[in-house]
This record gives C-alpha cells, sequence and structure tokens, in this order.
C-alpha cells in the first residue's frame, strides 16, 4: 500500500487487483464504483492502469494488426469518461428506483382494471 492511500474506500492492493479487469470488462458495477473513486484520488494505481492499459492496447493493435498510431492515452480516458458515465446514470437510476417501480405498478394496475371492465 502506497503512502496517502490508507484514507480511501478501497485499498491499492485491491484497487491494482481491478486493473485488469476493468480493462477486460470483467468487473461489476459495486467494484468499478469503488475502483473509479480510488483511481480518481490514488495516482498510484491510476499509473498502474495508464501502464496496463498501454501494454493490452499494443496487444489487441498488434492481434489486430491496426494502425497503432492511435492515441492510447485518449483511449483510455474515453474509456473512463464512459465508466463515470455510467455510474453515475446507475446512481440517478437508483435514487428514482422506487418511484420508477410504483409508477410501474399503477400502470399494472390499471391495465388490471381496463381488463377486469372490458370483461365484466
Ligand atoms: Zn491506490
Amino acid at each position: 500500500m502506497m503512502i496517502g492511500c490508507s484514507d480511501t474506500i478501497m485499498e491499492c492492493k485491491e484497487a491494482q487487483k481491478l486493473v485488469t479487469k476493468y480493462i477486460a470488462d470483467d468487473i461489476t458495477e459495486q467494484e468499478l464504483e469503488q475502483f473509479m473513486e480510488h483511481i480518481q484520488i490514488c495516482k498510484d494505481c491510476y499509473d498502474e492502469l495508464e501502464i496496463n492499459y498501454t501494454i493490452f492496447s499494443a496487444f489487441v493493435q498488434l492481434d489486430n494488426n491496426e494502425d497503432s498510431s492511435d492515441d492510447i492515452n485518449a483511449m483510455l480516458l474515453e474509456k473512463l469518461k464512459a465508466s463515470r458515465k455510467y455510474i453515475r446514470r446507475k446512481k440517478i437510476f437508483n435514487h428514482y428506483r422506487i418511484l420508477i417501480y410504483i409508477a410501474a405498478m399503477i400502470v399494472l394496475a390499471m391495465i388490471i382494471l381496463v381488463q377486469l371492465g372490458l370483461w365484466l
């Protein structure tokens, strides 16, 4: 563990284990949220992500025979931006989930009432 990381939600050891999972998109929502929080405040783990992502991208590009002139850093930033957006949307959804649930129930009740009204 690095100095300055001990007060974070997730420990560096944990975060660094998630680096490869994050790159491979093999990460749970909860892990993703904690991971994103951690790398936002922990330079060491962000560097770890950057290095791993660079290596990963180089391999993918070798595999696909693609032009490696793509800016890997920009690609990583895009990926992080998408993750942040995803988490934000998820949070908003969780916040309104009960309201959505109630609305769905009302709609369902109305459908049932209409059906009953047609049959009775
Ligand atoms: Zn860290």
